[in-house]
């Protein structure tokens, strides 16, 4: 069984995302692409404690919207900014420290 190098519990029972989401800093803002069209960018979020992949595959399925990683950032076709917050609230994310701009 692999364990956690960081809080030394078995990997199912690993709380390190769980703090890790509880503890993030997360801003929400609205981007301008050309031709107008708008994305919605979640920065903040630390790759090293979260699986950044992993959340920005859940928010598109949420959204039923394209979007990418990039440089630690994830990026969202459209303006999805209050359904992000909604979204993170409900993953565990703590509503005071996410920023909606
Ligand atoms: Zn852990």
């Amino acid at each position: 069984m692999e364990i956690c190098s960081v809080c030394g519990l078995p990997e199912d029972l690993c709380i390190c995302e769980e703090i890790a989401r509880e503890t993030q800093k997360i801003t929400i803002s609205l981007a301008k692409r050309k031709f107008g069209k708008s994305m919605t960018v979640v920065e903040g979020i630390s790759e090293k404690s979260i699986n950044i992949t992993d959340l920005a595959k859940k928010l598109k399925g949420e959204l039923a919207c394209g979007g990418t990683v990039k440089d630690g950032r994830i990026e969202l076709q459209g303006d999805h900014r209050q359904r992000v917050k909604e979204f993170l609230i409900k993953h565990g994310y703590s509503e005071d420290l996410i920023e909606v701009k």
